[in-house]
């Protein structure tokens, strides 16, 4: 479904990205894990077009989208939950909510998804009608993820989505992320610092340093190495 391959991308004359390569294929979680710096969310960001890719390609069903401008990227069907959620603090739940389907023509269906969303997060359908700058951090993470949901997309990328919250919470975030992936088939690509719940709800995963991937197998088998276990699950 996704193919980067080779890419390389700076912020000025800092390399972020050295050189890139990872597949996604249609259904699975894959998860990207990477101490602070390796270059997690440039590789997110280049591959919606926010920050651009100097050399490499980037192919998205087939099409290539290297140098797509992102709204373009987004009406492909690749949505992201930025890191820190930004959400519209004094827009509603429900305003946040319709923002996400901004491009979608089938307006007829908005509605059922909305509901469906609501059957998802229930805590978001009681607090409906309040700006989302009121809600708890785990509330506005339940509802960056819901707004991304709203475009339909058929790559969900999502950047930290356990920073800041407590375990717990974190634990219903990851629960909802397997859930998403089960019942709508979304394709799910994840950065995570929380390595041991981001593997373990992966199917496949990519080990990042300093801009370039260092490794790459199944959740389960990251989760048996001894470098990982030393290097990222503080074991
Ligand atoms: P974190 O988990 O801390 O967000 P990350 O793996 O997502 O880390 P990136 O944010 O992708 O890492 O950063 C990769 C490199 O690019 C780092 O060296 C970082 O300092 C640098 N970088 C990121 N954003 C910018 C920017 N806007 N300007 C300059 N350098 C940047």
């Amino acid at each position: 479904m996704l193919k980067l391959r080779n890419i390389q991308s700076f912020y000025g004359n800092i390399q972020a990205l050295k050189k890139v390569s990872l597949d996604v294929e249609e259904g699975e979680i894959i998860t990207l894990i990477g101490a602070n710096g390796a270059g997690k969310s440039t590789t997110l960001m280049t591959l919606c077009g926010i920050v651009p890719a100097r050399h490499g390609t980037i192919t998205f069903e087939g099409q290539d989208i290297t140098s797509m401008a992102p709204e373009k990227i987004v009406a492909l069907g690749i949505s992201q939950v930025p890191e820190g959620r930004r959400i519209f603090p004094y827009l509603s739940v429900t305003e946040n909510l319709n923002m996400g389907s901004f491009l979608r023509s089938d307006t007829h269906n908005i509605k059922k998804d909305m509901d469906h969303i609501f059957e998802l997060f229930p805590i978001l359908a009681e607090r409906r009608n309040q700006p989302g700058g009121t809600l708890s951090g785990g509330e506005q993470q339940m509802l960056a993820i819901s707004r991304a949901l709203m475009s339909k997309p058929k790559l969900l990328l999502l950047d930290e989505p356990s920073l800041g919250l407590a375990p717990l919470i974190t634990k219903r975030i990851f629960e909802i992320i397997r859930r998403i992936n089960q019942e709508s088939g979304t394709t799910i690509l994840l950065v995570e610092q929380n390595a041991n719940l981001a593997l373990k709800v992966a199917n496949r995963a990519y080990v990042m340093e300093t801009g370039t991937i260092t490794m790459t197998d199944t959740g389960k088998n990251l989760l048996a190495n001894e470098d990982v276990k030393k290097a990222y699950l503080g074991i």
